[in-house]
């Protein structure tokens, strides 16, 4: 399959990415989790990056369309892909377009994951993740802690909250949602390409987006 996940921060797009590559062998990709490589690697992406994501601000279109660019067109890419944290603003949606119909890439549909915004909220601040940036694997204190306190289950690396998971950075993220990334469900319904899911549970968003596949 071939979708992009849309949704607030916190609102499961990489919960529910996981959970669809274990389907069919799409792949997950996370323009936030490429980001953060970088930034651990302290490559040349990473120094231009890192400022704008610990503010919680976004990274400039170019920079993301150039990792896009390159990502999409590497062979595991060809059974399907989830596409979680981009795009993220009307441009990169354009551009996105552009760049699918030159690789001659059909998309199945954009799938807004829709999350009230107390549960959101209550999820960001609760949210840890490994610090590891070969796993990065996704915990919450109270829903789903690891089996030993503050180490990963999966690579046994430090498990830590995140810089741009601060209250303050947290708000200013969900402002950056609204007037950035909120627009583009209203460019995908015009597409004629949009599916919302009201839930707060994965496995109903997983339910809905497989039902509107075999549709
Ligand atoms: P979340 O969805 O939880 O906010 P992500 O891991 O998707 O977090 O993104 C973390 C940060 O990486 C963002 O706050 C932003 O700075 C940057 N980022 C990720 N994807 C994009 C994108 N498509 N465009 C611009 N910035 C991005
Ligand atoms: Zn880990």
């Amino acid at each position: 399959m071939k979708l992009i996940l849309l949704g607030a921060p916190g609102a499961g797009k990489g919960t529910v990415a996981k959970l669809l590559t274990k389907l069919d062998g799409s792949v997950q990709i996370s323009t936030g989790d490429i980001l953060r490589g970088a930034v651990q690697a302290g490559s040349e992406l990473g120094k231009q990056a890192e400022a704008y994501m610990k503010a919680g601000d976004l990274v400039p279109d170019e920079l993301i369309m150039g990792i896009m660019e390159k990502r999409l067109q590497e062979p595991d890419c060809q059974k399907g892909f989830l596409l979680d944290g981009f795009p993220r603003t009307i441009p990169q949606a354009e551009a996105l377009k552009q760049l699918l119909a030159k690789l001659g890439i059909e998309l199945d549909m954009a799938v807004n994951i829709d999350v009230p915004r107390d549960v959101i909220l209550d999820r960001l601040t609760t949210r840890r993740t490994c610090s590891n940036a070969e796993c990065q694997a996704i915990y919450n204190v109270k829903s789903n802690p690891p089996k030993k306190e503050g180490v990963c289950d999966k690579c046994g690396s430090p498990v830590v909250q995140r810089e741009d998971e601060t209250e303050e950075a947290i708000s200013h993220r969900l402002q950056t949602y609204n007037d950035k990334t909120a627009p583009l469900i209203g460019f995908y319904d015009k597409e004629g390409m949009l599916l919302t899911v009201t839930a707060t549970s994965s496995d109903a968003v997983i339910d809905a987006i497989q039902k509107k596949l075999a549709a």
